[in-house]
């Protein structure tokens, strides 16, 4: 019989474990009649063990079980899973070595078998001994995404971006919309190691390849734009950053201060002003409030910049133009006029401000990341557009 008594103790632990085994056993029922019997008793037995927190010699049964039928396997794969979720990996990693080390164990079920054990070792961070493993099963199953899959999440792990690259030239194959962006992204991490040890060559030679697996990575445009603005090709830097606009129109904020340098380089801010009211035109949610505040101020003075911020604050309130605007407290404007439209802007912001959001999982950040640090996504994260920047997950 089990024992209740600690089933309220371990009811939160065991409880998902109950349901599994319970269900499988009335699975393995239906399907095998003759054993029923004996394999009923067996489970309870095992799951008695388990009710008791004896894992030891609930495992020692289910192990006897899956000898007998390895139809039961279904059992330890779904108990694996439940002690991997509940960061439990020893105890997965018994389970998965248990079966395989089976001499009775049907050829079939030895990819499987070797896939649960490199997840449970990439969730204790073995990363060497995982590599291994799904490598086997790649030798074994030539086909296995999945493997495929978590190899590529090791070496971004590790930042061997050229293995990765193998792997995921692979997949591209079968899925280019989605790998070619991330391969873009490991040729854009070998274009800035290739910068950081200052070999141009490199640098340039992989933002290239970059961007022939994707058109739209912004990353190498910013990257290309970024070298020649050092090598003082102010004009061949702004070509590339105003290339964005049709790679990822949002992506634009992200470059401003930049554009801005290299028009100040070239003494040509009246031109960068009639671009960027152009750009705001094309795309009336982009944030350029802050940037076109500080070219006006250069080009016709505080007052215009002044002006047009206080129209602008009204219909896309931001934190950066009201602060910005706080900036000019000082000057010999009216002190009233200001005030009027600080309350305004703070009335419609409300708990709104200008930050980075993953499109793929919704991780919110005011650091931009070309990873998502949440989801594990390359590219995903976007600057907020000013009227919709709700900070709902902060
Ligand atoms: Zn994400």
């Amino acid at each position: 019989m089990f024992d209740f008594t600690r089933i309220s103790i371990w009811s939160l632990a065991i409880f998902p474990l109950l349901i599994v085994v319970l269900w499988l056993l009335f699975r393995h029922k239906q399907k095998n009649s003759k054993q029923q019997s004996n394999l009923s008793s067996d489970y309870f037995k095992g799951l008695n063990y388990l009710l008791n927190d004896e894992q030891g010699k609930a495992l020692d049964v289910f192990v006897k079980l899956v000898e007998t039928d390895w139809d039961t396997i279904d059992t330890h794969f779904a108990l694996g899973k439940i002690y991997r979720k509940n960061g439990e990996m020893d105890k997965a990693i018994k389970i998965h070595q248990g079966l395989i080390g089976r001499p009775s164990l049907p050829e079939k079920y030895r990819s499987k078998i070797l896939l649960e054990l490199g997840f449970d070792y990439l969730g204790a961070g073995w990363f060497d001994r995982a590599e291994g493993l799904f490598k086997e099963v790649l030798i074994e199953d030539k086909q296995s995404k999945v493997a495929r899959q978590n190899l590529i999440l090791i070496y971004q792990q590790e930042k061997d971006w050229y293995k990765a690259i193998d792997i995921a030239v692979e997949l591209y194959k079968v899925n280019a919309s989605v790998k070619g962006p991330m391969i873009a992204q490991y040729y854009c991490e070998l274009a800035e190691m290739a910068r950081t040890k200052g070999d141009i060559k490199q640098l340039l030679n992989n933002t290239e390849k970059a961007l022939s697996y994707d058109s739209n990575c912004v990353r190498a445009s910013i990257l290309l734009a970024e070298q020649s603005q050092r090598e003082g090709k102010y004009r061949a830097a702004i070509n590339y950053f105003a290339g964005i606009e049709n790679q990822d129109v949002e992506s634009m904020t992200l470059i401003m201060d930049a554009m801005l340098i290299c028009y100040t380089q070239l003494s040509a801010l009246n031109e960068f002003y009639t671009y960027l009211l152009a750009l705001e035109q094309r795309h009336e949610k982009l944030f350029l409030q802050t940037v076109i505040t500080d070219v006006l101020e250069q080009i016709k003075g505080k007052s215009s910049a002044v002006q047009y911020l206080s129209i602008k604050l009204r219909q896309q309130p931001s934190l950066e133009g009201m602060q910005k605007l706080l900036s000019y407290k000082f000057t010999d404007i009216n002190t009233q006029t200001l005030c009027d439209d600080m309350k305004g802007a703070l009335g419609s912001m409300q708990k709104e401000r200008m930050a980075f959001r993953c499109r793929q999982c919704g991780f919110n950040t005011n650091t931009h990341y070309w990873l998502c640090p949440s989801c594990s996504h390359w590219g995903k994260i976007k600057p907020l557009l000013g009227d919709t920047c709700k900070m709902s997950n902060i």
